[in-house]
């Protein structure tokens, strides 16, 4: 097995993925899963994406 990478979708951080896949924070937003390095990247990606939606 190789080590499995993902990013994180608000700073682009590498998070390693090799014992814990929950190491990763993990939001729904909309329906849509989004993976974060820390809870604090996605309430700014929380806060950025309701800035550029204008309804
Ligand atoms: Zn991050």
């Amino acid at each position: 097995m190789k080590p499995e990478f993902i990013q994180c979708d608000f700073c682009k951080t590498n998070i390693k993925l090799d014992k814990c896949e929950f190491a990763a924070y993990r939001t729904t937003i909309d329906g849509k899963e989004y993976v974060f390095c820390c809870a604090h990247c996605a309430k700014q990606y929380k806060e950025q994406r309701k800035k550029k939606t204008k309804k």
